[in-house]
């Protein structure tokens, strides 16, 4: 069976802790490769490799950190199909759903490719009497990132070209259920000519997480994942004096006024709560009918979610959705289905073989946890006032979505539902690469969110330097 080892210095290495985890097809259900553990003594040794790497990386000059940037670019960008095609093998999403993150993970590359200018200081001549101050920005060194099993591509791309591009050194410790994608985004970057050890890949479960939170020679972590576990990094990494950014889980709400378009709105909706199996962190997951907009809402629903082809990808090129990651997650899923009072049951019409659940409609509310599956949760409440406030109760914050053709609606809505990002007609308001993914309450713990310039912010320290030239210069000239 195919072995996954560790990355470091730009080749695979091969573990040696005895340890190691099983990678799936989800949408067969059979096993397709193992993947290596690090142990913590392996650990010691790729923070060494990375920090050996710094100093020359640090170095580097901005143009060439933006050439490498740029070529990674036309790199993935001309290896797209093979890439999505990993996706998909590991982790079971569609095609179409597969190119849609590699195209949402490329956008940060080009926004690292503008680290020039982002890294810009500023400069104020005379600040005080005689003295010029200036800011620059530098980076912080090793940093590390930690990511879901959801998005093997697009998650590590919110952090590792941006860290990079700002003159830090990498470790990714992706989920150990997808460790495929990163490695072969690891052999691009070697043509698109980055240096030994500035990206380095580790393998491993909670144990490899716990020990990069308290390395000393790491400085910073990225964290994306569940609540609980983004919780621990954060109150662990900062309690090691790191610097951590680390995003939850999420209940994501999608409230349909009567004005609303009717088609494009189901189409959004269909997108949003059973697009990769709705293992998303802003996937649709209740579904909110004003009014009068509730009933035909429902009828509408469950045709549109019974014309929903759930397949294997391979074996069905038609296939429109496709299964959960593995077996525990799909008997967690069907526990709270089973639970449930159903509108439509994804039980039934499924393939017999891998990790399948089909899209679930469940009459009121099926949990207010996060069920991280193709289940979408349908309340009919009488106002936008109620909708809101029934969405504002929700311990998560990352985003919502109202479909309405009112202006006064949409503002509204904007002004008041609490969360981070919102949606007018968007089914998921998953901000471009120059805006901050922007995750609030228990679906972010920090304050400098990823992407844009608040990622910039992120992986640099800021500087400022105060100088005074002229007293020493008119000494010198004797005036
Ligand atoms: P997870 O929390 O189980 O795992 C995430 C990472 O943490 C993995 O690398 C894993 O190896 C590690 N890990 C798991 N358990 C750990 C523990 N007890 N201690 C230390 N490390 C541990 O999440 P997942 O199941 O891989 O991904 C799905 C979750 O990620 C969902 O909750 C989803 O909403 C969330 N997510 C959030 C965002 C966001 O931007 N907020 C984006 C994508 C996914």
């Amino acid at each position: 069976m195919n072995r996954i080892g560790h990355w470091i210095n730009n080749k695979v290495v091969l573990g040696n802790s005895g340890r190691s985890g099983v990678v799936f097809n989800p949408a067969t259900g059979e096993e397709q490769a193992k993947v290596d553990f690090a142990s913590v003594a392996e650990l010691d040794a790729v923070v060494a490799a990375s920090k050996a790497a710094l100093p020359a990386w640090r170095a580097t000059s901005l143009s060439r950190r933006a050439e490498i940037m740029f070529r990674m670019r036309e790199l993935v960008d001309a290896n797209r199909k093979e890439i999505a095609n990993i996706i998909s093998l590991e982790h079971g999403k569609v095609p179409a759903d597969a190119m849609g993150e590699l195209a949402r993970g490329l956008e940060n590359i080009e926004f690292a490719c503008g680290i020039p200018a982002l890294m810009k200081g500023g400069y104020s001549e005379q600040a005080a009497g005689g003295v010029d101050v200036y800011s620059i920005r530098q980076p912080l060194g090793v940093v590390a990132g930690i990511t879901p099993f959801n998005f093997p591509a697009m998650v590590p791309m919110w952090m590792y070209p941006l860290a990079i591009a700002c003159g830090n050194v990498f470790i990714l410790k992706p989920s150990e259920k997808v460790p495929l994608t990163a490695i072969r985004l690891a052999e691009l970057f070697i043509e698109a000519g980055l240096p030994e050890g500035v990206f380095n890949i580790v393998h491993g479960g909670a144990e490899v997480v716990d020990a990069l939170c308290t390395h000393p020679g790491i400085a910073a972590v990225s964290f994306v994942g569940s609540s609980k576990v983004a919780a621990h990094v954060y109150a662990l990494g900062a309690q090691h004096g790191k610097r951590v950014q680390a995003g939850g889980g999420a209940k994501n709400f999608q409230i349909v006024m009567d004005d609303a378009e009717p088609d494009s709105t189901i189409r959004a909706i269909l997108g949003a709560s059973f697009g990769c199996a709705g293992q998303r962190c802003m996937a649709g997951s209740v579904l909110l009918g004003v009014g009068p907009a509730g009933d035909p809402l429902q009828k509408r629903m469950v045709a549109a979610m019974d014309a929903l082809k759930v397949d294997d990808t391979s074996a069905n090129p038609a296939a429109e959705m496709g299964p959960v990651i593995d077996d525990s997650s799909r008997k967690r899923v069907l526990g709270f289905i089973s639970n449930a009072k159903l509108l439509r049951d994804g039980r039934t019409g499924i393939p017999s073989r891998g990790f399948f659940v089909g899209p679930t409609l469940v009459d009121g509310m099926a949990t207010p946890e996060e069920i991280f599956g193709p289940v979408l949760s349908l309340l009919k409440p009488a106002s936008l006032d109620e909708a809101i406030a029934l969405a504002n109760r929700s311990a998560f914050g990352n985003g919502a979505t109202l479909f309405t053709t009112s202006g006064k609606h949409a503002r509204q809505f904007t002004r008041d539902i609490q969360c981070g990002m919102v949606g007018i007609n968007v089914g998921v308001p998953a901000p471009m690469s120059i805006f901050p993914f922007a995750g609030w309450n228990q679906s972010f713990f920090g304050d400098l969110h990823m992407q844009g310039t608040e990622g910039v912010q992120f992986y640099t320290r800021q500087r400022v330097v105060l100088s005074r030239w002229d007293a020493a210069y008119r000494r010198q000239q004797g005036w």
